[in-house]
């Protein structure tokens, strides 16, 4: 078959949930019996996510080949339950910094070098060369943004351009518009989603199926204006309309024949006639039909901005569903700690668990100290994340091993006991992007430890990303007092560490929630519930 390519474009305003409607597009794709991959677009100069605020775009994602991308990577593989790499997510920054380059090395002699064509030729070129070498029938290219930004033209040019050079059969536009309900008269406005058609129709993009986001379904009437006036068929307006859990999208655009015009308009050539989707059901059946409810505590110092810890969020759904039960999530902001208006006290009656969530530099960190000094020692079942394990040993040295001042020289460069420390391959590094200890790496873990029993295998890989480590000098100190080490770095600094005076107090220099899948949960979390339900 030929390979297909699906555009996937917003209107409107940004933060519309394209991604989720290009990962459900990927999954309905998928569970036809097709090879599918997906690309983000994202417009912005920066080469990669790995050097932004996660206030400004929600968690940096990443990959196994270490890639620091855009969160939407993760609802990809989550939703396709594939690995994708940082490839995968193509900038303006690495855009541009190809085409620099090249210019540099006078492979354009001669020449003018313009946005069009060379920009555009560059992004056409990466996004045939992905879809090749990842052997996709199916790419899905979702660019980022708004139509209309100025940023986002090259991109949307290099998609016009590669509709007239694929062919219509190949190519297919799908308009992410928002739907905005008044509250004052309860109408459904289609106006601003006619004038992002419009908009896209100047450029010479021409929609093939709008997917209209609204809090409520769509009236018959809204959806016959639509048509009307974006030129898209009746049938190819789709309704996405808010639901409880994001998994839920494949199937409400499915109900409305997504399938049937995919596989109509793109002649695609099936394995399934239908879209197998009996275990995706049965996951959301699970979600929905939980059988206990636990409340824990997420202690970190971005919780106002919950798309920060998104594969977080979305694992913690994983492993519940599989063990039937809700978790409810307390969102504890260290910096509240430190003034006063949370009390850590208060947390040992109101939750069951706590999460210490990663994180990078020392605002929050005495108030998350605070917090882990009572979770210890009330025996609250807690889990540390990358920042999270580092503060828990800082913890420890300081309130049980009698380290006074001991801390981690990211935050106290000066400490007397570094108990955790700069990664040896970080000395010298300069430069910040893309320098972290990344992607997957190996955990050896120690055979009769919780961490052996939760992943039951001597060797496990686990992705990472990171520039400080636990200090190996004192692992004999904090084993002495029970906070033993059960995984190995190959570099030989821990990975995972737990108390064992504890139900399960565990910690873990990776991240465990970018691997887990709504159908193969994380083992670390899923254990991590289940130890919540044993009290
Ligand atoms: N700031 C810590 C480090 O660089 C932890 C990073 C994280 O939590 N991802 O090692």
């Amino acid at each position: 078959m030929v390979r297909k390519y699906i555009f996937v474009t917003g209107g409107v305003l940004s933060g519309l949930g394209k991604g989720v409607t290009t990962a459900s597009i990927g999954l309905i794709l998928k569970s036809l019996g097709l090879n599918v991959t997906a690309i983000k677009i994202d417009p912005y100069v920066n080469v990669d996510a790995g050097t932004m605020n996660p206030y400004m775009h929600g968690e940096v994602y990443i990959t196994e080949d270490g890639g620091e991308v855009d969160l939407d990577i993760g609802h990809y593989e989550r939703f396709l339950g594939i690995n994708l790499y940082k490839r995968n997510n193509i900038t303006t920054g690495k855009i541009y910094l190809r085409v620099i380059e090249r210019e540099r090395r006078g492979d354009f002699l001669g020449q003018t070098v313009q946005i069009i064509p060379h920009v555009t030729d560059e992004i056409k070129e990466e996004i045939r060369s992905v879809g090749k070498d990842q052997g996709a029938d199916v790419v899905l290219v979702e660019i980022g943004g708004t139509v209309g930004d100025i940023e986002g033209l090259p991109f949307l040019e290099a998609a016009r351009q590669m509709r007239l050079e694929e062919g219509v059969n190949n190519t297919l536009f799908i308009h992410v518009v928002l739907v905005p309900k008044l509250t004052t008269t309860g109408e459904l406005k289609t106006k601003p989603a006619q004038h992002s058609v419009q908009e896209l129709r100047r450029i010479g993009i021409q929609p093939d199926v709008i997917v209209a986001r609204s809090s409520e379904p769509l009236t018959d009437e809204a959806r016959r204006k639509l048509a009307l006036f974006t030129n898209v068929p009746y049938n190819a307006v789709l309704s996405n309309y808010d639901v409880e859990y994001v998994y839920e999208v494949p199937i409400i655009l499915e109900n409305q024949g997504l399938s049937r015009i995919l596989i109509e308009r793109l002649d695609l050539k099936v394995v399934n006639s239908k879209p197998q989707l009996d275990t995706w059901l049965e996951f959301i059946n699970n979600l929905k039909h939980y059988e206990k409810e636990v409340k824990i505590a997420l202690v970190g110092k971005y919780t106002s901005l919950k798309d920060s810890y998104l594969s977080i969020i979305e694992a913690l759904k994983h492993s519940s569903a599989k063990l039937r039960v809700k978790t409810v999530l307390k969102w504890v902001e260290a910096t509240d700690i430190e003034r006063g208006i949370i009390d850590v006290n208060d947390l040992v009656n109101d939750v069951v668990g706590a999460i210490i969530l990663p994180g990078f530099g020392s605002r929050g960190v005495e108030g998350k100290l605070r917090a882990i000094k009572t979770l210890r020692e009330s025996g609250i079942p807690t889990l540390g994340i990358c920042f999270g394990l580092q503060l828990m040993v800082v913890e420890f040295a300081r309130n049980v091993l009698g380290l006074v001042n001991a801390h981690t020289t990211e935050v106290d460069p000066n400490t007397p006991h570094p108990v955790v420390d700069l990664l040896e391959s970080q000395e010298g590094v300069i430069y910040k992007g893309g320098t972290m200890r990344l992607g997957s790496r190996p955990i050896k873990l120690v055979v009769g430890t919780k961490a052996y029993e939760i992943y039951k295998s001597e060797v496990v890989y686990e992705r990472h990303r990171h520039r400080y480590q636990i200090n190996p000098k004192y692992i004999d100190l904090f084993e002495s007092e029970g906070f033993i080490v059960s995984g190995y770095s190959d570099e030989g600094f821990p990975e995972i560490m737990e108390y064992k005076n504890s139900r399960f107090y565990l910690g873990t220099q990776a991240h465990p929630e970018f691997k887990s899948r709504p159908l193969a949960p994380s083992p670390i979390f899923t254990e991590f519930i289940r130890s919540l339900l044993t009290q």
